[in-house]
């Protein structure tokens, strides 16, 4: 028996939108919330039916009501809007005749064109800055430790900030744009020091110590700002 992707599933406490995803490697029907769109994410092992999977949302409705309750409100790409990047709120300002696609301008980002192609033109716009800053830190700490990356890119990750590849192959998360240039430092740092240790043992952390001096302001900094990140856009 297969389940769409999504639907809407009343709950007790309201309509929740939920994702079904299959999973040959899951060992029972579980729960996690996407804190990008507030979706709850139930996945299912390939004997597990659609109605399994509504059994535990609805023996767990009420710790659905609370986690979905405490995201961080969330901010859509529009005219007005009050966006974070680098660090600092920066209002959307909507210019629909103005030359050019998109551009920071002191703390307003600006962005042209018509109104329905406005949240397109922003995420290319602050994708394209997060690959170019982090890409830049990125090459910069592999050259101190006489490293190069294979490829750099940028993705959206629910719940992990960069990635390094056995293959030495380097991803970051895009949202790193709207956090401050001392967190952007310290995942760059993070992610470099895997080109050389693959686990998180005392020499990895050796090694990001000698790339970053912002460990320990920004492994914080993420654990207590990092959902905000995740619900813009
Ligand atoms: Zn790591």
């Amino acid at each position: 028996m297969d389940v769409p992707n999504a639907e809407t599933v009343d709950l007790p406490n309201g309509p929740t939108q939920v994702a079904w995803r299959r999973s040959s490697r899951a060992r029972r029907v579980s729960l996690r919330i996407d804190p990008r769109d507030g979706t709850v994410v139930v996945t299912l092992p390939n004997r597990a039916g659609r109605n399994a999977g509504v059994a535990l949302l609805m023996t767990h409705a009420d710790w659905v009501a609370d986690r979905l309750a405490a995201l961080p409100s969330a901010v859509r790409f529009a005219d007005g809007a009050t966006v974070p990047f680098l660090g600092r709120p920066h209002r959307i300002r909507h210019l629909p005749a103005a030359r050019g696609v998109a551009w920071c301008d002191g703390d307003e980002i600006c962005v042209t064109g018509r109104a329905e192609f406005l949240p397109r033109r922003l995420a290319d716009f602050l994708r394209a800055e997060a690959l170019r800053r982090l890409r830049a830190a990125a090459l910069a700490k592999a050259a101190l430790i006489g490293m190069i990356p294979k490829r750099i890119t940028v993705k959206d990750t629910r719940s992990r900030w960069g990635s390094c590849a056995a293959d030495g192959s380097i991803a970051f998360s895009w949202r790193l744009v709207m956090a401050p240039e001392f967190v952007q430092d310290y995942v760059a740092a993070h992610e470099v020091a895997h080109l050389r240790h693959m686990d998180h043992g005392p020499r990895f952390w050796a090694l990001v110590e000698r790339l970053t001096p912002h460990t320990g302001a920004a492994v914080p900094w993420l654990r207590g700002e990092g959902v905000r990140l995740l619900r813009v856009g």
